[in-house]
């Protein structure tokens, strides 16, 4: 699906160390714990790809990855640390910031959200973020797999519901499980598509 090595490339903590803007690139962000490295590990097909995001040191850095020659996945920290120090949430809020409303090839921004939980107050201050830096956003259901049907029907209509307050929000939704490999090869062909 994409032609060329799919690769971690460099860490940012500074917009200008984003490499040149010459792709099309997608976003993915989420409180942490959702399931983002795992999620980005299934997806790239990449066992450890997303584990160097993890390591400490790495968890504030903006994380390049290469899809090919023809996108960038990008892997904003996860938020919602409570640990986290006031002057490096400030620091990394910045630079979110800065890179939401500066980045020209940004195309899409994936959210993820826990499929136990629905979206939580702690989801909302990146949901208004990207509205406000009018990118467009999708949501990604993680961890399906830890929910029966039932559940899963109500989950998705809390998450719709949430979502139309929201005018970056793209209608669409993708259950995903890292575990089961469930929407793995929707999301990989929604990304792909993407130009
Ligand atoms: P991150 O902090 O968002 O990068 O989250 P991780 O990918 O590290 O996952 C957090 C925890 O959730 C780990 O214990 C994972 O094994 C677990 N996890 C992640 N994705 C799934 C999934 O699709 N299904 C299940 N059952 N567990 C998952």
């Amino acid at each position: 699906l994409f032609a060329g090595p799919v690769e971690f490339l460099k860490g940012v903590v500074a917009m200008q160390g984003l490499p040149s803007a010459d792709r099309a690139e997608v976003c993915f962000a989420g409180r942490s714990n959702v399931g983002k490295s795992s999620l980005i590990n299934t997806l790239t097909g990449r066992k450890a790809l997303a584990r160097a995001s993890n390591t400490p040191g790495r968890t504030q850095e903006v994380n390049y990855f290469t899809l090919g020659e023809s996108h960038y996945l990008v892997d904003l920290p996860g938020y919602g640390y409570a640990e986290a120090p006031v002057a490096v949430v400030a620091k990394w809020q910045a630079l979110l910031k800065s890179y939401l409303q500066g980045r020209s090839t940004l195309r899409r921004a994936f959210v993820l959200i826990d499929a136990r939980h629905g979206v939580k107050a702690v989801d909302e201050e990146i949901l208004t973020l990207l509205d406000k830096s009018a990118v467009t956003f999708q949501a990604v259901l993680t961890k399906a797999d830890k929910i029966g049907a039932r559940d899963r029907d109500k989950v998705l209509e809390q998450v719709r519901a949430a979502l139309q307050k929201h005018p970056a929000a793209y209608p669409e939704l993708v259950m995903t499980s890292s575990e089961t490999g469930d929407g793995i090869a929707t999301l990989r062909a929604i990304i792909a598509g993407i130009s």
